[in-house]
Order: C-alpha cells, then sequence, then structure tokens
C-alpha cells in the first residue's frame, strides 16, 4: 500500500467504531478517504419519521413506534434455541419485539429505557409483536440515528451493517464535514440556479430532514456531477486544438463535382449537410472529432467515400475500420465502384489476409503508395505504418469497441477522425457517450424508399407465408432468412440456421438457389456467400446476425426473422435495415412467439415504426441506458447519482455552465479561477 493510501485509510480508522476489518470492508466498496465515504450516499430510503401509538398499529404494515421498555426476557426454547422477548410499552399499550437466536442482544436492553422500534406489525398468540425490529435507544435528548427519521438504507458488503454505517457517517457529518469538503461554487450562481449549498447537500442526502429536501440535494449533487463531466469534456476538446496538429485538406476543388457527378442518384439534403460539415473540419489544423449518426440505410457510406476521397485528393492516406471482415470485404467492393473514376489505390486487410500479400500491403502503407486502405481489427496491430495518415474512418462504431487509444489514432500529426453509426441515441445520451465529438445527424433516407411492410407471425401463419416467400422469389427478389444460432444444440429448441437450410432445400426450397453463411464459415466461403448473394446467384440467404451491420443487396427485398424474440430491439432494427434498399417494396416478417410482454413490445414496436431514432428511445425505455455505457473504458458507471435520461435538463445546465466557464463569461475572475481550480484537481475519469 503506498503511503498516500495508507494516509486516507488511517484517516477513515481514527473514526469511532472503524478498525481495521472495517476499514477493508469500506475498501471493498471503493471508500478510502472521509471524503469517499461522504459520497456513498444511500441507495434508498425508508420513512421511519412518524410515530404510531401502539393502539394505532395495524397488522401487516411497517411502522416505527416510540416506547419504554417495560421488561426484558430471555426465553430457551428446544435445543439450542431461544427467544430474546422485549415488552415495549406506551400510553396506548403494549407491544413485544422479538427475537430468535440472538441472545447476546440482551445486554442491550434495560427495564426503563426510551426505545424506537421499526418493522413489520405481526399479531401471534392475541399480542401484537414485531419480529426482529430495527430498533434505537435513545439516550435523553439524543437525536435519533436510524429511526424516528427518513432513514438511509446503504449498499452494503460483507462485514459491514446498516446500523454501524450510518453511525459512521452520522458522526463524520457532524464532526468532519467542514474539513473534508468545500463550496466552490458562488453564492451568486448557486441562488440564481437555485442549487443547494454543497455540505448541507451531502448531509441532506444521508439524513434527509424530508423528501423534498433529499431532492433539492440530489440535483445540486447531480449538478455538481455533470458540470464535473462536461467541463472535463471540454477541456479535451481544446487541448485537441490547440495541443495536437491534423494535417489540412485544404484542397476541395473540382473534383468534389467529378465525384457528385459520378453517383447513379443525387444526394440526399442530409448527406449534403454532413458532407459541408465534415469538408469545413477537414480543411482546419487541428484534428476532426466527429460523429455522424444516420439510421440504417441512410447513405453513410457514400458519406464516408467523400471523406476518403478527400484525404487522397490531398496527398495523404485514409484508413477505413469495420467490425466484420464481411463488411470489410463489401467496402472495399462499394468504394472502388464509388470512386471508379479516380485513379486510387485501395487495399484490404483483415486478419485471413495471407502473410505475403499483407506485408506487401504493409510495406505500401509506409511507402503512402496504398491511399485508401479498408480493415478490420487488423489495421490497429502494432507494425503497422502509415507514410502520411490523414483521416480514420470507424463505421458501424457501435459494433467496433474501443479503439481510441490506438497507436493509429494518436499519431502526430494526428489524422482526423469521423465515427459513424447506425444506432440513433437521444440527444442527452449523446452528450455524454459522444460528448468530446462534433455531431452530424441524418435524418433523411434517400428518396424513393418505401416503408418495409413488417408483420409478426405466429407459428400457424408461418407456413403460408413461405409459401408467399416462394412465389415472390420466383419472381427475382431475393430473401433473407435469419435464425438465432448456427447449430441446435439438444437443450434448445430454437431454430438452428444449418439445420433449417437443409429441411427448406430439401422441402418447400427446392428448385430455389440457397446459401448459408454465419460466423463460424472459413473466410473463403463467406467471401463467396457473400458474392453469389450479391450478384443475385444465391435467393434464399440462410443466415445468422452476422449480416446485422452494414451488409447491402438493394435487391434483396424479403426478410425472415426466426425466434425474433431472441434479438434485441435496436439488433432487429439493424436487421431490417438489410431490406428496402432499393425501389420495390419490401416485407419482413418477424417469427415469434415471445413470452414476455417485454418481448411481444419489442416485436409490436417494429410492426409500428422504422424510425431509428423511436426504436432508440424504446429500447431505452425497455432496456435502460446500461448497454450504452459498454464502449466506455471501464465497466464501472459513469456517474454515481446522475441518470442522463432523467436528469436531461440538469445535464443540459450543467453544460452551458462549463461552456460558460470555458469562455470566461457569466463568472467574475475570481470566481472562475474558483471553480476552475476545484474542478481542474478531480481526476479525469472520462
Ligand atoms: P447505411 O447508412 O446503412 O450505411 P448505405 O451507405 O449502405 O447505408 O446505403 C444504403 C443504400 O442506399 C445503398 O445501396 C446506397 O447505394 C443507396 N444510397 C445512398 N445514398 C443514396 C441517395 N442519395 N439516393 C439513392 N440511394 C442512395
Ligand atoms: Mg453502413
Amino acid at each position: 500500500m503506498s503511503t498516500r493510501t495508507e494516509g486516507v485509510v488511517s484517516g477513515i480508522r481514527y473514526l469511532k467504531g472503524v478498525g481495521p476489518k472495517r476499514a477493508l470492508a469500506l475498501e471493498k466498496l471503493g471508500i478510502h478517504s472521509l471524503r469517499d465515504l461522504l459520497y456513498f450516499f444511500p441507495r434508498r430510503y425508508e420513512d421511519r419519521s412518524r410515530f404510531k401509538t401502539i393502539a394505532e398499529l395495524t397488522v401487516g404494515e411497517t411502522a416505527s413506534v416510540r416506547g419504554e421498555v417495560l421488561k426484558v426476557n430471555l426465553r430457551p426454547l428446544r435445543g439450542r434455541a431461544s427467544l430474546l422477548e422485549l415488552a415495549v410499552g406506551d400510553e396506548t399499550g403494549v407491544i413485544y419485539a422479538v427475537w430468535f437466536n440472538q441472545p447476546y442482544l440482551k445486554k442491550y436492553f434495560s427495564d426503563g429505557q426510551k426505545i424506537i422500534l421499526y418493522g413489520r406489525i405481526d399479531f401471534y398468540e392475541n399480542r401484537i409483536q414485531v419480529n426482529s425490529p430495527e430498533h434505537e435507544i435513545l439516550e435523553p435528548e439524543e437525536e435519533s440515528v436510524h429511526t424516528g427519521r427518513i432513514t438511509p438504507v446503504y449498499p452494503l458488503t460483507e462485514g459491514l451493517f446498516q446500523r454501524s454505517l450510518r453511525a459512521m457517517l452520522k458522526e463524520i457529518l457532524d464532526f468532519h464535514l467542514a474539513g473534508a469538503v468545500q463550496e466552490y461554487l458562488p453564492l451568486s450562481f448557486r441562488s440564481e440556479k437555485n442549487l443547494m449549498e454543497l455540505r448541507e447537500a451531502i448531509h441532506e442526502m444521508h439524513f434527509p430532514a424530508a423528501f423534498e429536501k433529499q431532492a433539492e440535494a440530489r440535483r445540486r449533487l447531480v449538478f455538481d456531477e455533470f458540470l464535473i463531466f462536461q467541463f472535463a469534456l471540454f477541456r479535451k476538446i481544446e487541448t485537441m486544438r490547440t495541443r495536437y496538429k491534423a494535417r489540412a485538406f485544404s484542397d476541395t476543388g473540382h473534383w468534389i463535382d467529378v465525384f457528385k457527378n459520378s453517383l447513379p442518384f443525387t444526394l440526399t439534403a442530409s448527406q449534403e449537410q454532413a458532407i459541408r460539415e465534415i469538408s469545413k473540419d477537414l480543411a482546419q489544423t487541428f484534428p476532426m472529432n466527429r460523429l455522424l449518426q444516420g439510421d440504417v440505410g441512410s447513405g453513410k457510406t457514400i458519406v464516408a467515400a467523400f471523406s476518403l476521397l478527400a484525404a487522397a485528393k490531398n496527398n495523404h492516406q485514409a484508413a477505413l475500420l469495420v467490425p466484420t471482415e464481411i463488411l470489410a470485404e463489401q467496402h472495399f467492393r462499394t468504394l472502388q465502384n464509388l470512386l471508379a473514376s479516380f485513379d486510387l489505390q485501395i487495399g484490404l486487410l483483415s486478419s485471413s489476409t495471407p502473410a505475403a500479400k499483407r506485408e506487401r500491403i504493409l510495406a505500401e502503407l509506409r511507402q503512402g503508395k496504398l491511399q485508401i486502405i479498408v480493415g478490420t481489427h487488423s489495421l490497429l496491430e502494432e507494425d503497422i505504418q502509415f507514410g502520411s495518415l490523414g483521416l480514420v474512418v470507424v463505421d458501424e462504431q457501435h459494433k467496433f469497441g474501443v479503439y481510441q487509444r490506438s497507436r493509429l489514432l494518436n499519431a502526430d500529426p494526428r489524422p482526423h477522425h469521423l465515427v459513424m453509426t447506425a444506432t440513433p441515441i437521444p440527444r442527452t445520451l449523446a452528450l455524454t457517450i459522444y460528448g468530446d465529438l462534433s455531431n452530424s445527424i441524418m435524418r433523411e433516407l434517400p428518396a424513393g424508399r418505401k416503408p418495409i411492410k413488417t408483420f409478426w407471425i405466429t407459428r400457424q401463419k408461418q407456413a403460408d407465408v413461405l409459401k408467399h416467400l416462394l412465389e415472390k422469389m420466383k419472381e427475382g427478389t431475393q430473401a433473407y432468412f435469419i435464425f438465432p444460432v448456427i447449430e441446435e444444440t439438444e437443450k434448445s429448441d430454437l431454430l438452428a440456421a444449418t439445420k433449417e437450410y437443409e429441411r427448406l432445400r430439401k422441402g418447400i426450397f427446392a428448385g430455389i438457389r440457397m446459401g448459408l453463411i454465419h460466423g463460424r464459415l472459413a473466410h473463403e466461403e463467406k467471401e463467396s456467400v457473400m458474392r453469389a448473394f450479391n450478384r443475385g446467384e444465391i435467393q434464399a440467404l440462410i443466415a445468422t446476425s452476422v449480416i446485422e451491420v452494414g451488409i447491402n443487396n438493394p435487391n434483396a427485398d424479403l426478410m425472415v426473422i426466426e425466434n425474433a424474440e431472441r434479438f434485441g430491439l435496436a439488433q432487429l432494427h439493424q436487421m431490417r435495415g438489410r431490406i428496402g434498399r432499393g425501389v420495390r417494396e419490401a416485407e419482413c416478417f418477424l417469427f415469434g412467439e415471445p413470452k414476455t410482454v417485454e418481448g411481444q413490445k419489442r416485436l409490436r414496436i417494429l410492426t409500428k415504426t422504422q424510425d431509428g431514432f423511436v426504436i432508440a428511445e424504446e429500447d431505452l425505455k425497455l432496456r435502460g441506458p446500461g448497454d450504452f455505457w459498454g464502449t466506455r473504458q471501464s465497466g464501472e458507471p459513469l456517474f454515481k447519482i446522475a441518470d442522463p435520461l432523467a436528469d436531461q435538463e440538469i445535464l443540459l445546465e450543467a453544460r452551458q455552465t462549463a461552456a460558460d466557464l470555458m469562455r470566461g463569461e457569466i463568472f467574475v475572475p475570481a470566481e472562475k479561477s474558483q471553480i476552475k481550480n476545484f474542478l481542474e484537481q478531480i481526476p479525469i475519469r472520462y
């Protein structure tokens, strides 16, 4: 243990009632200092503030009563069991508190004590009784900690008890709060924003005088959390601008028109807008850090192609990172087509690139010969070097995982950085997850798209649907059939892709050209199946969720998702997004018999809307924000008490305050430096 931690831990140890053992238990909860303990807030509260008289008690309720100990009685029961009985009375009656097999409690009680009991009221053998109640013996005039108030209930760990935590906190709040925490927000600001004083807020969080006070206290502390977070983000952005250099792509000439004119369609207004925003960033001498959000099918690839081209036209290299091999190959082919009017060297690198070829690609990257490289995680490997890397684009970032610390992005000069995601997220979440990125949103789909008709199909209708699909395929449409697992296991009754492939091929789809694709296929097989499907040689593609990201075949307009209840809402939306990319009407059939209400809701939502933003909101409501944090570095939650969804308003206010602080507005210089000093001391976890 370093001397520093020793110091703070023993700081806790000097408290009344904290020995080495308890200090260790606190450590397990991540509490190393008095300050940590003060910021260790209750999980919930119990209202034990209102006392009832014994006569008012009703059986089954949980209540607090106050009375006097009339009699203490320890009765041996059969075997080694025992029963400790306390008769407690007030002016209206008598109640019995009982504890089984806790004879040691006897020594705490004696006749005549004033006592508070809290627990569930029972009626047993003709008397009012409360089983193992929480209790507190009142010293004359002493303020009550455990009962007779709104009582905090803390998250616990082994070796720690509610009572001892409460007592500890009471002690710290009474004697050490002033030394451990200082207010840093000026009074004028706090009164304008209606924010409770910091120490008072901490006190009210632990021992609220009333629930309204606790809410006010929470609001203040949520504001603090967001302010610290947003300030850290703004500082990061500022650092990016001032400390890091990027290669400015200043040539925005004729090639842009050549590119646009070479496309078989006109760009949507959203695409134009995104391209404008990106061009502006790329022309600057500090690195772009931009998020491009666009629903499935909104045409993000074109925007990526434009950005990659911009790098090449400015004599720098560009990399496109994607989460899967299938997608890498698809993008590689797409870019070759989209950029065919330009004489560009484009490469493809993945884990299945043969060694000799890989060597050649690496050499050409070093020499700057390859202008654009498409690749999977393989592009992050240590031995990869670029002659002049100007831009990194990451597609389907939500699937790609963590890469922000990779050498690729942290080179000097820094490459510009474009992040693309098809998972739209509500604004406040975006501000926290992607708070350090500028934002481009494409809300529009290319013109002429027909809505994807989506049906939820139960077992007895499925045969009819398959017949319908057979007819459609005979007319030339292609179809996806998606299954949750590759091979059937004995335990599971899920339909497995391989087995269904055989069954359909020998049965109803005899004569239809079918293909099978899943993650366990060898690389060449995957590639040849996808090629055949894209060329129309395969009509029915049996697949697992490997096709979830990015796959684009505008001639495929039919989709069946088997055991649809097994997939998440966002995932279903992404998979469905594979169809409806052409001009024909698309149909999606969700086969499923969800057993849970939530599962039924998911399928119903999909039949009703195709709007990714709506679906994301619904998804969030069903699942909570937990999964969205997945891409952050550590497993621990970003915030202790703040909830970016529920506390949207406070988040926006804190963000504004952080921005004002950065610009030096609102606050007088002395106040500003006071706040800044404080915020800058906080170690950044973000
Ligand atoms: P996503 O945003 O899901 O990555 P893609 O970039 O794969 O979408 O584009 C989906 C399909 O829409 C592709 O076939 C693409 O060629 C087509 N597309 C893109 N932009 C337009 C447009 N402006 N007009 C018509 N079709 C477009
Ligand atoms: Mg895409």
